[in-house]
């Protein structure tokens, strides 16, 4: 863009020329800068004319008249001659002065001043002095002379003209020059007018200059700061792309792994089809043995007895008197002592008798034989070790009971509950069996056997049946139960009011069981041990599925600790108490002299089984007979006091243990 102030410059060197325009003034002075002998010049041919007419006589024009006139005598004809020269001289010369007063001051024609005497200007040679009577001669010299004049005056009348048109010329030239200077004047006014446009915009331009400067130093500062974090930028870039490379070999390297693990996969895929293959033909075989197994197991057991009958004997307490030597013994059996004891005996002499007498008294001795027979110092982990299998057969779908049966004291519920809580090495047998259920159930997940366990635990008292579960937080449990059918037609018998608790591991059961332990403390006074005059059934509900092979399986564990076997001696006095005694006593051999024909009856394949004369039996209907297993313990005291009491429950037992109940069917479905 071109700047204002170039276009100014740029205009007022356009006009110079203008300015500097030659005028065509010199012309008309190089015309009145002649010289006199150029003006003689242009006379010549005049000259030459005159000297034409007579080669003597040379006509000056320049030289005034008056000098030759004057050298001329003053004659009768010369009266006209002054006039002329009056005339013409002084006109001639006053006119020639006025054009040159309007040219540039130059060579002029010099003026002579009239009446000096000068040598012939015109150059014509004058005739030599004529004689004063020569008057012809000297009319001839004068009209030549005048003739010389005309001519002169007629070519300064020329020149005058041109001087004239020179002027008119020049006039017009002033004119046009006076326009022009007006032009230019309102050209300067505009040129000025936009010289100080220029210098307005010049001096926004300076202030926008100043301000892009300022924004330059704020877009610099930027710039410094751009570049600054340009340069971090590069430094995170090239860390970054350290990294990437990185990334990249390590990409590398974990796809070089991964096509090895892949080519490792397809083999392992096939390793696992054929591992499959075998797993499926092995998965058959172990089902095949399982169920073998099962059959096995459930043989031996049956060769073993579907009833069988332990006994145990508790050791003699702190404080206990120390029973006579060989009033227990445990006889080796027919396989040596180095197996497990299965006979008992139990010596007792009449004292009595022999203070009577006087001869000393005689021993009675009386041998028992069971399936196994556990001393005083037998641990509740043998215990367990004995009867583990019939848990096992729980699980195969075989209900299954065991009983402790003894005289108050004789350490059943030690044997089914445990000793003191919280002792690992005394912990009874519900514990342990549920301990191994739930073991063996896992173990048994790996074959495909998916189990579920019910829990309940009540106990009977004179007939009437508690829950032992019951929370007092739950309204109507704690109350009197009934029991009863779980539906019309079916064989599943349910207690009402009772809690059923799902249980999965040993913390549930051990809560349950410290559970019932308090329930039956609030329940005890300080004339009646209720515990030991209530039987306690603890039942547990096997669910066993193996939905692969469409197999389900159910049975009942019944672990029940039995009210105390003792008799009421008939000859105590009757109070109100040993009234409600002998009740409680009633009921409790009834209940179990109804078990005793239950199982009697059972053996003997009776068609009446009386399940329906004791609550006991009833609600142990389904774990006792046909495909049950059974298992009661007899506990003995180890001290002669309670040898009476031991030889009951021993004889009782005895007649359980001569029970055989027909071949045991799972209740598979
Ligand atoms: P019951 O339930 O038959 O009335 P308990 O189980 O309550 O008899 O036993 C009575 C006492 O004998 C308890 O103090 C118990 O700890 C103890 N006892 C029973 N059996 C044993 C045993 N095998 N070892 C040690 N102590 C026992
Ligand atoms: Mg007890």
């Amino acid at each position: 863009m071109r700047s204002p102030l170039s276009e100014v410059k740029g205009n007022v060197e356009l006009k110079k020329p203008l300015v500097k325009a030659p005028t065509r003034l010199p012309l008309s002075q190089r015309r009145l800068k002649r010289r006199p002998d150029q003006m003689e010049d242009t006379l010549e041919p005049q000259k030459k004319r005159i000297r034409g007419l007579s080669t003597v006589t040379k006509i000056a024009p320049s030289r005034p008249v008056t000098s030759a006139l004057n050298t001329v005598p003053q004659t009768q004809g010369q009266t006209t001659a002054p006039k002329v020269t009056k005339k013409t001289g002084p006109r001639c010369s006053t006119t020639i002065t006025t054009v040159l007063k309007n040219q540039k001051p130059g060579p002029a024609v010099p003026t002579q001043k009239p009446g000096a005497a000068t040598a012939p200007v015109l150059g014509v040679k004058r005739p030599s002095k004529r004689p004063a009577w020569d008057l012809k001669g000297q009319l001839v010299d004068l009209n030549a002379e005048l003739r010389c004049y005309h001519e002169k005056t007629q070519t300064l009348d020329q020149e005058n003209q041109q001087l004239r048109e020179q002027l008119k010329e020049t006039q017009q030239q002033a004119t046009a020059l006076g326009s022009k200077h007006r032009t230019l004047e309102e050209e300067l006014t505009r040129l000025r007018v936009q010289t100080e446009h220029g210098q307005q915009e010049l001096g926004n331009l300076k202030a926008h200059v100043l301000e892009l400067e300022e924004q330059l130093g704020l877009k610099e500062g930027l710039v410094q700061e751009l570049q600054k974090e340009q340069l971090e930028l590069q430094e995170e870039r090239r860390r970054l792309a350290t990294r990437l490379e990185d990334q990249e070999r390590r990409l590398q390297a974990s796809e070089a792994a991964l096509s090895c693990s892949q080519v490792e996969v397809a083999s392992l895929r096939q390793e696992t089809a054929a591992q499959a293959a075998l797993l499926t033909e092995r998965g058959e075989r172990l089902h095949g043995l399982e169920m073998e197994r099962r059959r096995l197991h459930n043989q031996l057991q049956e060769l073993k007895g579907n009833i069988r009958v332990f006994c145990r004997v508790r050791p003699v307490l702190p404080g206990e008197p120390t029973p006579l030597s060989g009033f227990l013994q445990f006889p080796s059996g027919p396989n040596g002592p180095s197996n497990p004891p299965t006979r008992l005996s139990l010596s007792w002499s009449d004292e009595r008798r022999s203070t009577l007498s006087g001869a000393p008294a005689p021993t009675t001795r009386h041998d028992f034989s069971f399936d196994r027979v556990f001393p005083p110092g037998s641990r509740q982990e043998e215990v367990f070790e004995e009867i583990s299998m019939l848990v096992q057969s729980a699980l195969d779908g075989y209900p299954v009971c065991i009983f402790a049966y003894g005289q108050t004291g004789s350490g059943k519920t030690f044997t089914m509950e445990g000793g003191l809580e919280g002792d690992p090495q005394t912990e009874g047998l519900i514990p342990r069996a549920l301990r191994h259920l739930f073991s063996v159930a896992q173990e048994m997940s790996v074959q495909g056997w998916t189990y579920n366990f019910v829990a309940s635990y009540v106990e009977i008292y004179n007939e009437t049946v508690r829950d032992l579960l019951a929370t007092r937080t739950r309204k109507g449990q704690g109350g009197e139960c009934e029991i009863r059918r779980a539906g019309p037609g079916s064989k599943e018998l349910t207690v009402t009011n009772a809690r059923y608790v799902p249980v999965s591991c040993e913390k549930e059961v051990e809560a349950l069981l410290h559970l019932a332990h308090q329930n039956r403390a609030v329940a005890r006074t300080a004339h009646n041990e209720r515990s030991s005059r209530s039987h306690s059934v603890f039942q547990l509900q096997i669910y066993g599925e193996h939905t692969g092979r469409g197999l389900q399986c159910m049975a009942p564990l019944s672990l029940v600790d039995l009210a105390g076997s003792e008799r009421l001696d008939p000859g105590l006095a009757l109070g109100q108490e040993e009234q409600k005694r002998l009740r409680e006593t009633q009921a409790i051999n009834s209940s179990l002299s109804t078990l005793g024909l239950v199982i009697m009856a059972l053996s003997n394949k009776e068609s009446h089984v009386p399940y329906r004369n004791s609550k006991l039996t009833y609600l142990l209907q389904n774990s006792l007979g046909g495909s049950a297993k059974m298992l009661m313990f007899v506990n003995i005291s180890p001290l002669e006091e309670n040898f009476s009491e031991s030889l009951n429950s021993l004889r009782f037992a005895s007649k359980v243990n001569q029970c055989v109940i027909g071949t045991a069917q799972a209740n598979r479905k």
